[in-house]
């Protein structure tokens, strides 16, 4: 279980967060949402300690610090080095460095983990080539496998999904029910209202403060999202209540 408490973040003293509590309890699929600069990726990066802020996030009971290595985190895409040269399967096999003791080879075990992973999300021939290479879903892909190998109880994604192609957004969605069936918690973050209802169990809306949460029915209704979004939500009239 997630537990946020009291947690606020500034940017050069003004508030992104404001005061978010809340208890999110696995397996489940979250989507965070909110309108573009509503502190979703501050969110994330506050309960993961990246920047400063006020409050507290606890994991299955003990301050999130101490429970790294239950988890995995894809940081939004725009902040990460495509140009980096590295084979796919080493990328992969990056998330398996918190298991293992710094210089240690990889083993094969290690190796067929990894190649498992890249089965799952259909890059198996893709393993030799180089990240730059990729396509961007295909990249995309590539880190989802990485969380994959961590074997991590806890996946937080910011904006998986923006600018890459259907297929990939479908495969790296099979993927992460599959982690839900086996009991993981995941959280996206995810700034496209379309598909809300299909990918997520649970909503997060936000907008500075939590404006809701809950289970994805009573949750994405029309009064929330004008709330979160302001009046100029555009929503088709079926798409939420
Ligand atoms: P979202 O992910 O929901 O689009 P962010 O969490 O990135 O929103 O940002 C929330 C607010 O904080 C925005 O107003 C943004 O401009 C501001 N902000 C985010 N990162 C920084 C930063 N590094 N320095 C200053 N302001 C920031
Ligand atoms: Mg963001």
């Amino acid at each position: 279980m997630i537990e946020i408490e009291q947690l606020s973040a500034r940017y050069h003293q003004v508030l992104a967060l404001d005061t978010i509590n809340l208890r999110i309890q696995g397996p489940t699929i979250t989507g965070i949402l909110g309108p573009n600069g509503a502190g979703k990726s501050t969110l994330l990066k506050a309960m993961l300690h990246i920047i400063d802020h006020d409050g507290k996030t606890i994991l299955d009971g003990k301050d999130i610090r101490k429970q790294r290595g239950k988890i995995a985190y894809v940081e939004q895409k725009a902040a990460i080095d495509f140009t980096f040269p590295i084979t796919v399967k080493e990328c992969v096999s990056l998330g398996l460095y918190p298991k293992i003791t710094f210089f240690e080879r990889l083993k094969a075990s290690h190796w067929k983990k990894v190649e498992t992973a890249l089965d799952l999300v259909g890059l198996k021939e893709y393993a030799d080539r180089q990240i730059s290479e990729l396509s961007g879903g295909q990249f995309q892909r590539v880190l989802i496998a990485r969380c994959l190998v961590q074997e991590a109880d806890y996946i937080f994604l910011d904006e998986p999904f923006v600018g890459i192609d259907s297929i990939s957004e479908e495969i790296i969605m099979k993927t992460l029910q599959r982690l839900k069936a086996e009991g993981k918690a995941i959280l996206i973050v995810h700034h496209d209202l379309d598909k809300v209802k299909y990918y997520f169990d649970h909503v997060l809306l936000l907008n500075r403060k939590l404006i809701a949460f809950g289970e994805t029915e009573t949750t994405f209704t029309k009064k929330n999202l004008q709330v979160a979004y302001g009046n100029h939500v555009i929503l088709m009239e079926d798409e939420a209540k």
